[in-house]
């Protein structure tokens, strides 16, 4: 997720440098030769029937399998007693009556014997069947809940079909950060919808286990009103026309966390490039060529994180520009509110390197979500100090300033106060951390570790004695009192910039 910005002068520049693409009304260009807005080829190949069910045994589904734990900061989201595998989700957005149709089917492993397991499941939607292996299954739904009166044996895959339809409505946020209140599914005035949901939320449009530890793949099918169009995570597989609506088929080819998930339903035009050999992909609302333009910065951006981070990990990269105040790293294909700062080239980078420290590999849960902003941000500095020509060492002394402030206010980064997600202390302390640590190994030492560490967790997760024991062993220095101390206290330990 962007930072809202607690160091002063970084929103200040931000705001100044996009200040002047601000003017919307400009005519739609046409497309260059390098951009497309046609539908790719693979739609005169569109499956008119639904695929064959997925073998729960099928090995291909082995790269999904987890450890899930309980959450140590939001224990009332996930059942650990669940290892979801695979995720397909149909569904049909209808905007006039704010209603989504649903078939989800659910691949999993279950970890241990039980007689029942639950789901997340938004409180606002109706389920109206649910299958277990092709039976009928009792269920109820007590309060968020989704509990599935089936016995399970460890190890055993299960498929899980829900059916269920409703309008899912966003739940509270756990914070006090002023660029949103709530997680989860948003309706626009207008009818169109997004989602952005850290560190939970997800369960307001899906039944899921709504759990960093527990990743899983996915393959959507949207459909919706033409001319709106379904977005989500992954790689557009197809785009038909089907009595009205506009159906998209995506398909995401790694693992991913629920809150790195996401669907977005509007009137969005797409635009394709290349950049180092990744696909690109914008989906901006259509006639807004000033989103547009802000979003393409991030090919050449891409090529600046690569030559720090090593090369992209995953295989597409897609941006869908949506209503709302802040940015989200989802997985593959970033949500990017539609502000001069959360399109700014920063916000961009920021969401971009997420996807090595982040998504590549993800904390195990959210006491350690430092993991993902702390690098990301000291990245985002390097990039904010070389782009606005700020010398790195007086940025880095503005933000160490603001220490001792940020832990106060939400604690220690990594033993925060659970009401207040997402605020300054889990970005800047830590990224003030990574300066100290390169400081004291070296440049070179440093940057090979920064590249491997997510190498070595491809697709995992991690949490803090498995980040803190890596980094120690492969510098050969006892690293764990320099991360107690600036993760895990409450004053701010000395930096130098
Ligand atoms: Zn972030």
């Amino acid at each position: 997720m962007r930072t809202r910005g607690a160091a002063t002068w970084l929103v200040a520049v931000s705001l100044v440098l996009t200040g002047c693409s601000t003017g919307n009304d400009e005519p739609e260009a046409e497309p260059s030769p390098a951009e497309t807005t046609s539908t790719p080829s693979a739609t005169s190949a569109a499956p008119e029937t639904d695929p064959p069910a997925l073998d729960p045994d099928d090995p291909a589904l082995d790269a999904a399998l987890s450890r899930p734990v309980a959450d140590r900061v939001y224990p009332a989201v996930g059942d650990p007693g669940v290892d979801a595998l695979h995720y397909q989700l149909d569904l049909t957005w209808i905007p006039k009556s704010e209603t989504l149709d649903a078939v989800e089917t659910l691949t999993f492993r279950a970890t241990e014997d039980a007689e029942e397991f639950q789901l997340d499941f938004g409180k606002t939607l109706t389920a109206t069947s649910l299958e277990l292996d092709g039976e009928k299954t009792r269920f109820r739904e007590r309060g968020k809940d989704l509990v599935i009166r089936a016995p399970v044996r460890a190890d055993q895959r299960y498929t899980l079909e829900v059916r269920y339809r409703g309008t899912p409505r966003p739940v509270a946020a756990p914070t006090t950060r002023d660029d949103f209140s709530t997680v989860g599914w948003a309706i626009t005035d207008n009818g169109e919808t997004w989602t952005m949901q850290e560190p939970f939320g997800a369960y307001s449009w899906y039944a899921v286990n709504d759990h960093p530890s527990d990743k899983a793949l996915y393959d959507f099918t949207l459909s919706t009103r033409s001319p709106w169009v379904g977005v989500a995570n992954g790689k557009l597989q197809s785009r038909r026309q089907a009595g009205g609506n506009t159906v998209t088929d995506w398909h995401l080819d790694e693992p991913a966390a629920s809150y790195l998930v996401t669907v977005a339903f509007g009137n969005f035009r797409m635009t394709t490039e290349r950049s180092s050999g990744v696909p690109l992909t914008y989906w901006t609302p259509r006639g807004d060529q000033s989103a547009l333009r802000s979003v393409r910065v991030a090919g050449e951006e891409l090529d600046w994180i690569e030559k720090r981070l090593g090369p992209y990990p995953f295989s597409s990269l897609g941006f869908v520009v949506v209503d709302s105040n802040s940015g989200m790293e989802t997985q593959t294909m970033i949500t990017l509110g539609n502000t001069d700062y959360t399109l700014s080239p920063s916000v961009v980078v920021h969401e971009v390197v997420h996807h090595w420290y982040g998504n590549q590999v993800s904390p195990r849960d959210w006491r350690d979500v430092w993991m993902n902003e702390g690098m990301t941000m000291y990245l985002q500095l390097l990039w904010d100090a070389q782009h606005f020509g700020i010398p790195l060492e007086s940025m880095l002394s503005d933000v160490a300033a603001q220490d001792s402030e940020m832990r106060a206010s939400a604690g220690p980064p990594a033993n925060y106060d659970p009401a207040t997600f997402g605020e300054g202390n889990i970005y800047y302390p830590p990224a003030l951390m990574w300066h100290q640590i390169r400081r004291r190994i070296g440049d070179d030492r440093f940057w090979s570790l920064v590249r491997a560490w997510p190498r070595s967790r491809d697709n995992g997760n991690a949490a803090y004695a498995d980040i803190t024991a890596w980094w120690s062993r492969k510098t050969g220095q006892n690293l764990r009192p320099l991360f107690d101390q600036w993760l895990l206290s409450e004053t701010s330990p000395p930096f130098q910039a």
